[in-house]
């Protein structure tokens, strides 16, 4: 029997709620399968700084260590909230982006799926989905403005700074790129550079290297789009993309714009890929305003663990039977209340009840 070790940290907010109904699923895959998911639980994020004075304590950081895969939920406060940790200390800048680096995430892959038949769940128009939804948003994770030196201060003329460094080198672009071109081989053949090279130097090396590893790829389309006006096609004509790939921050604005061409940002999973590790996590926050009440929607969640299924442990099949799953429960006209919209038949359920339809459709 293959033994796996998970370090699960279910976070923040919706965090623990949408966890719960990941691991759910995970139980019925386990209960098919020669496989045993071990689950280190630990905490991570906002609640572990409270009780820890840490939101990465080292026993998590050890678990991770030893882990074959980490699963996140979601980490974060709501902006009153977020003030009562000192800014080094909070979660992102303390925790997930030391997460990040110590592992080496690079390859973000962020999923933006809608089939023709829930086009209901989308503010976009019926004839804007077109056949449907399907692109891969491949970020860099640990490069960019996030990663780069940071300074504030005071300047000679008295005025407060802050200076961020947006900073990349060749090799780390070209190892994004590369997994871009290779995942794009996979699917439709199409990739978008998405960039501001006509601003930013940083763009400019991003677009040559994209062109020089063009020719090892020459099935699959290129084509260069500026970032802004990616935002604007992304609501226009989504259709259009396969692959999209781009550095940090542009992947950070763009997916969540991603997740509202699709309804909500509960239909956003993630995976981060880097040499030795992966970690998996809901691409959104810990959406405070909804937090405690049964109402976030899990699909995110569980089409992580999706994720992980199929890039940590190959286990296609099973991942696949997942996110079946999850469209059958969907095709049943159930749903969580982020997806309604006025006027729908949808019967709108909580997370635990549709974390149970979609183990009960995995099983059945
Ligand atoms: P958010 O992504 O948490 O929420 C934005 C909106 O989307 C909210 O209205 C929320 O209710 C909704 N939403 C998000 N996930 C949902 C789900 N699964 N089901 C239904 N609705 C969902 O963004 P925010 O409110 O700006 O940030 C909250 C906190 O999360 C902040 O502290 C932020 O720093 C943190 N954050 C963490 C991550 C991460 O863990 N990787 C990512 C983004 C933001």
């Amino acid at each position: 029997m293959m033994n796996y070790r998970l370090c699960i940290m279910p976070g923040d907010g919706i965090g623990p709620e949408i966890m719960k109904e990941g691991i759910k699923a995970l139980k019925v895959i386990e209960a098919r399968n020669d496989v045993n998911f071990e689950l280190m639980e630990m905490p991570f994020g906002a609640g572990a700084w409270f009780e820890f004075g840490t939101c990465c304590p080292d026993e998590t950081w050890n678990s991770c260590d030893q882990a074959d895969a980490i699963v996140k939920g979601t980490v974060g406060l709501s902006h009153e909230e977020s003030r009562k940790i000192p800014i080094d200390e909070q979660p992102e800048r303390s925790a997930l982006l030391p997460m990040r680096r110590r592992y080496d995430t690079f390859a973000n892959f962020r999923p933006v799926y809608l089939p023709r038949a829930f086009s209901h769940f989308s503010p976009l128009k019926p004839e804007i989905i077109g056949d449907g939804i399907d692109i891969m948003i491949i970020r860099e994770l640990v490069g960019g403005i996030y990663f780069g030196r940071k300074e504030v201060g005071t300047n000679d003329q008295g005025l407060r700074y802050a200076r961020e460094v947006l900073e990349y080198d060749e090799r780390l672009i070209q190892r994004t790129v590369k997994v871009a071109f290779e995942t794009a081989m996979k699917r439709r053949r199409k990739l978008h550079n998405i960039h501001k090279s006509n601003v930013l130097k940083s763009s400019i090396l991003w677009t040559d290297i994209i062109m020089e590893m063009a020719g090892d790829f020459p099935e699959v389309e290129v084509q260069h789009m500026l970032v802004d006006a990616a935002a604007t096609a992304l609501c226009l004509d989504p259709a259009q993309f396969d692959v999209m790939v781009m550095e940090n921050m542009f992947g950070d604005i763009l997916s969540d714009q991603a997740g509202g061409i699709l309804g909500s940002l509960g239909l956003m999973p993630s995976a981060c890929l880097g040499p030795e590790k992966a970690y998996y996590e809901p691409s959104h926050g810990s959406a405070p305003d909804i937090a405690g009440r049964n109402i976030a929607n899990p699909y995110s969640m569980i089409g992580s663990f999706a994720m992980m299924l199929d890039m940590s442990f190959g286990m296609r099949e099973e991942a696949s039977n997942l996110w079946n799953a999850m469209e059958s429960v969907f095709a049943g006209g159930y749903t969580t209340g982020d997806l309604s919209r006025a006027g729908d038949s949808i019967r709108i359920v909580s997370t635990e009840e549709f974390g149970d339809r979609v183990a009960e459709a995995l099983a059945s």
